[in-house]
């Protein structure tokens, strides 16, 4: 018999929505400034039905997507890392200090690359953001930019 080999590719978990592949793992609710994300028992697609049951708000700012991670073709990665999840840990405080259920963890690239400190920031960043604080903008510009 064939055995069966899963093709390894990392999952970015903030990723677009408008990304071919991309899931929905999460669904944002608390405030702007006190976001948190309830994860969901199982990835689901994102489909035009779902991006039009949230318009006019974008899905960016309502679900937490996944698709796969883009390496080179991300402005955060430095050739080697996501410098995203970098930044996450050196500037947002842990907000939880137990896994949080989430049903992408074995393919995230932030976990795979930062383990348990990436997971315990994760629930409180939303993807897009239109109304950033200074401290959420520079977590999300690259060094350099
Ligand atoms: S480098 Fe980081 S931010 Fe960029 S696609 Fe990959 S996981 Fe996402
Ligand atoms: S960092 Fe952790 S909690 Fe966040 S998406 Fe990845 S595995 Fe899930």
């Amino acid at each position: 018999m064939e055995e069966f080999v899963r093709e390894e590719t990392s999952l970015c978990p903030s990723a677009r929505p408008e990304l071919a592949d991309s899931v929905v793992f999460g669904v944002i609710s608390g405030t702007v400034k006190q976001a948190h994300v309830a994860y969901l028992k199982q990835p689901q697609p994102m489909t035009d039905e779902l991006i039009a049951k949230v318009s006019p708000v974008t899905p960016a700012e309502v679900f937490r997507v996944a698709a796969p991670c883009a390496n080179s073709g991300c402005q955060h990665f430095n050739g080697k890392d996501c410098g995203l999840v970098m930044r996450v840990l050196e500037k947002m405080p842990a907000v939880t200090d137990k896994l949080p259920p989430c049903s992408i963890r074995r393919d995230c690239r932030w976990w795979q690359q930062e383990s348990k400190a990436a997971c315990i920031r994760c629930p409180q960043i939303i993807t897009d953001n239109y109304n950033p604080s200074e401290f959420i903008r520079e977590v999300a510009t690259p060094t350099g930019a």
